[in-house]
Formats: C-alpha cells, structure tokens, sequence
C-alpha cells in the first residue's frame, strides 16, 4: 500500500457562546487543519491538528500548514500501514514541529484501523473501557460564578473538575479554590490548573493556604525548573502539562521525580504514536495521565477517547475534548459528544469518524504521486 494523495485543508472551527477568554488571547473561532491520506488502493485516513490560537503556545495553526507542506512532498509512496516508517520520514524532512507531524500520524492511525478493520483502541493495545470519563475546566471567573459552574457540571455527570487560577492576586485565586471546594460532591476529583501562570513564591503559598482541600496542582509555574523548584514545598501532588513537550521531557520528568502526574496533549508530542510510548513510560513509572489535545475537532476528539480507552483504570485521569465549546461537526452520523460527563468511543473502524469533504470544500494544498 503506497500514499498516493494527500490533501489539507483550513477550517475555522466556531466557539459556541462567548468568546473565550485567555490570559493573553480572545478567541471566537480556531484555525483548525485537516489531513486526508488516500492511498493505491482507495483507503483514506484523516487527521487533525488545531493549537489553542497563536499565543498558548509555540504551535500555531498557520505554521502546522507551513510544516505539513514541507513534510508531505516526501511521503509520496511511503507505506502508511508502517506508522514508524512513516515517523521516520517525517524526521528527516523536518526537524522539530511535532504537532504538524501529529496530523499526519494520526491519519495513519486511522488508515491502519481501516485496513484491518480495527479500531485504533484496538490497534493500541485494546479498550479498557468504552465509555471514557471526561472532566470540565472551569475558565478564570469569580468565586461565585466558578462555584456556579462547579454545581452545573456535577449536575451534569462530571466527576472531575479542574478550576483554571493565575493571572490575578494570590488572594482572588485562594478564595476560588476555597468556594468550589466547598460545592464539591463526594466523589468528585478537583485539579487546579494555573497553566504556568504563578510564580514559585505563589505556589508555594497557594498550595499551603489550601492544604486542608485535596486537589493536584496542574502546572502552576512557566519553565519545568520553576517546577522542580516546588518539590517537596507543596501541600498537593504536583502534575506537569505545558513543559512536557515530547518523550525526551516526559523521560527527564520522571527520571528528575518532578511530578506525581501527567496532562499530556497528543499532538504536542507528536501524535498518538508518541502518546503510545508516553502511556507506556507513566504505566511503568506508575504516574497518571490524561489524554488530551490543546483544542480540536471531531477527528482530535476521537483520537484521544481512542487513546483514553487504553489507559489502565488506576492511572487514567480523563479526556478533555473541545466539543462543548464548538458548534459544529465534521461527522453528522458519527459526531463525537459528551454525555453526562463521559464519552463513547466512536464505533467503527480507524478513528470512527469520516468528515464530509464536500463540506469542506477545496483543500488549501494537495500533494499526489
Ligand atoms: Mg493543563
């Protein structure tokens, strides 16, 4: 089987509801892409990348296009069944740019899935679950409107929250912890996530002025040597997200002891074949993780319900997904949604979801044989 085609196209993905609001971007829609493979034989496979607007981080969606198109010239004929190979490749066409690479691995995911009638849960080892819990991030608010949400979302079915904090004083954050803490259900995890928004003095004192609330505390410091700087100074577990950037981050993580767990982002590593080795290193370190992306649509979403089905029970901490804050779909028949706080793992084989390209209308580039 040989790569005959690849197509990409640009989409702006809209935010349902009010903008959202970050620390350094408002955002109303994402400039997401998309990836179809097709191959000699007819089978095609999809993928998706989509950064969190041009200022969360290094990646932005303009750029993964840019890389894309340096990289596909070169993965005319290659095998895509050969998911290594295929890495391989990509490595030697273009230093860096993981996320570019990410849409492209996950299109061979979902192509491997189509070709042996699998789906890519199985093609990964197996589904430990086919309903994969989610958790909600509750954004920048007061006291009072995150409390709000808190109720909302436990009403709904989620089981685990995580409370956005940063970018404000140290007093307004505390007083956030406190008041939903205190609309928390039994059962219900909590993880404060400051995004690297704190400095290390704030975090050392946030954590003690909440030490009678259990909760881990999500990457509260900007570089990965902040971080390391709070071990043994904090009152919680501490997780990292943002600095791990690819398996050789994750590896010193763990080597340094620098977390009692994971956020991890598909496409930031790489993609779901850099998030194979990754669930493999925190199952032998016996740290839990997430199976997330920054933002996406359907085609992220099903990758990391995908790659959450296969984390062990004991070490799994959850699935984000966009769709609660996108108005569309790219699958009407096979749309990926949360209920009750949880997600169905798409059926069918590969990814489980096939966007109508005709919606799409023409693609930004096309590369053929
Ligand atoms: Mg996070």
């Amino acid at each position: 089987m040989k790569i005959q085609q690849i197509d990409v196209w640009q989409k702006d993905l809209p935010i349902a509801g009010p903008a959202y609001k970050m620390a350094l971007q408002t955002l109303t829609a994402l400039d997401t892409t998309l990836v179809r493979i097709t191959t000699d034989s007819g089978l095609q496979g999809w993928g998706e990348v989509c950064p969190l607007g041009p200022a969360y981080q290094p990646q932005h969606a303009a750029g993964a296009r840019a890389a894309i198109g340096e990289i596909a010239p070169h993965l005319l004929g290659e095998n895509p069944l050969l998911a290594e190979q295929v890495n391989q490749r990509m490595h030697q066409a273009l230093c860096g740019s993981l996320y570019a690479k990410s849409a492209i691995d996950m299109a061979c995911w979902d192509l491997a899935g189509k070709a042996y009638n699998a789906r890519v849960c199985d093609l990964l080892g197996g589904a430990a679950r086919e309903v994969i819990p989610s958790y909600y991030a509750i954004g920048l608010s007061s006291p009072e409107q995150a409390a709000e949400v808190a109720v909302k979302k436990q009403a709904e079915g989620f089981r685990r929250l995580q409370l956005k904090v940063g970018g404000r004083t140290l007093e307004e954050d505390i007083a956030c912890v406190r008041k939903v803490a205190e609309n928390l259900q039994p059962g219900t995890a909590l993880a404060v996530d400051a995004n690297r928004g704190l400095n290390v003095n704030d975090a050392i004192q946030l954590s003690a002025a909440c030490q009678d609330i259990r909760f881990i505390f999500e990457q509260p410091c900007q570089t990965y040597e902040q971080c390391l700087h709070l071990r043994g100074k904090l009152h919680h577990p501490l997780w990292l997200d943002e600095v791990i950037e690819d398996i050789n981050s994750l590896l010193r993580a763990v080597r340094d002891n620098a977390a009692e767990g994971f956020g991890m982002k598909q496409s930031r590593i790489g993609g779901i074949s850099q998030m194979r080795t990754a669930r493999e290193i925190c199952a032998v370190a016996g740290l839990p993780m997430t199976c997330d992306d920054s933002w996406g649509g359907d085609l992220v979403a099903a990758s990391c319900v995908h790659l959450g089905a296969t984390v062990s029970a004991s070490l799994f901490a959850g699935t984000w997904i966009a769709a609660p804050y996108i108005d569309e779909h790219y699958d009407q028949q096979h749309p990926v949604t949360l209920t009750q706080g949880a997600l169905q793992l798409p059926q069918g084989a590969g990814l489980g979801v096939t966007p109508d390209s005709v919606r799409l209308g023409a693609p930004a580039m096309t590369f053929c044989l």
